[in-house]
């Protein structure tokens, strides 16, 4: 407000009207995207432009998220990795309450420790809040006792338990078991992330995740609570949703940090592997035509929907710009 004279151009009359009008009647559309109706007439050649660009424009977003968090834990590309493992355990409910648990809990302490019987499992545990009562059964209670001691070695402070989720879940999603899968995981492979960065093969990386929660959850969801008998393994959709959500963009991000082209291609490859997601955006693009073949394509999708089409970004998406100049 000093006065000064802002410059401003008059755009009006440089451009053909009809390319207005396109724009706003595209735009002005209330379907789940503004344009669903000329979604059939888009060709092979742009829809996969479109895909290869929002998959590009998701994989770098993700990367320097990744990068960030990197340079705060002093390029530790295993702790950095571990705490993203954790959030992705969460599945979505239980995302916050598990990277606050990774985030208080050093994976250095857990390599330290894991050689002793139980004690990644008791420092997961202690610090996510679900030891701080009397039990009846010998497996929590020893689990306390050894928490107790780490606790007093680390000077370990943990979340508060009420951060868990448990209602409207399916007990084999209830955090105790996502934490015995976890602990598993961290205890059979403490560097998980250089293991999946080096593999060539997609197919090595898998029985990597494909771990079992200790033995006295086969009979139990919650502590003191005994239930019928099912092993509690990893299934195929939380593997593939760790392999989307977490491995690949390491790997991708890997590929930023080191300037390595095989890195971030390997990770497009292994999306382009795996199967693709199933959610209810996805379900949606599938109701309107589009052909879903792998995991690659839908996270294209997911991109373009939660940050184009949801914020009517219609003139800056590929197939927005052709529609707006074809559109009668
Ligand atoms: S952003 Fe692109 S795909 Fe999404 S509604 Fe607009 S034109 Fe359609």
């Amino acid at each position: 407000m000093n006065g000064t004279q802002i410059p401003t151009v008059q755009l009006r009359g440089r451009y053909p009207d009809y390319l207005w009008n396109n724009f706003i009647q595209l735009i002005g559309r209330q379907d789940w995207i503004a344009c669903q109706q000329q979604l059939k007439d888009v060709d092979e050649e742009l829809w996969s432009t479109t895909i290869q660009r929002m998959l590009m424009e998701r994989l770098h977003h993700r990367s320097q998220y990744i990068l960030i968090s990197l340079e705060g834990l002093k390029n530790d590309w295993e702790e950095c990795f571990y705490q993203y493992l954790a959030h992705n355990f969460g599945f979505q409910v239980n995302s916050m309450p598990f990277e606050m648990l990774a985030r208080s809990l050093p994976l250095k302490i857990l390599r330290r420790e894991g050689a002793n019987p139980h004690a990644i499992e008791s420092l997961l545990y202690g610090q996510a809040g679900l030891l701080e009562k009397d039990f009846n059964d010998s497996y929590p209670t020893e689990l306390q006792m050894h928490y107790r001691h780490f606790q007093k070695k680390y000077s370990l402070t943990p979340i508060a338990a009420s951060a868990w989720k448990f209602m409207r879940m399916r007990p084999v999603n209830f955090p105790t078991i996502r934490i015995a899968q976890f602990a598993e995981m961290i205890r059979s492979h403490p560097s998980l992330f250089s293991i999946a960065r080096d593999s060539e093969d997609l197919e090595n990386i898998l029985p990597l995740l494909s771990v079992q929660a200790n033995g006295y959850w086969s009979d139990h969801y919650l502590f003191d609570k005994l239930s019928t008998r099912s092993e509690k393994n990893m299934g195929i959709h939380s593997i593939e949703n760790i392999l989307i959500n977490t491995i690949v963009p390491f790997i991708y991000a890997w590929g930023i940090f080191t300037g390595s082209e095989s890195a971030r291609e390997k990770a497009l490859e292994f999306l382009f592997q795996i199967p693709a997601e199933d959610n209810s955006i996805i379900r949606k693009w599938s109701e309107m035509g589009v052909n879903i073949g792998n995991a690659g394509t839908s996270q294209a999708l997911i991109q373009l929907k939660q940050l184009h089409c949801a914020e009517k970004k219609c003139l800056s998406c590929t197939i927005g710009s052709r529609i707006i100049n074809t559109l009668s």
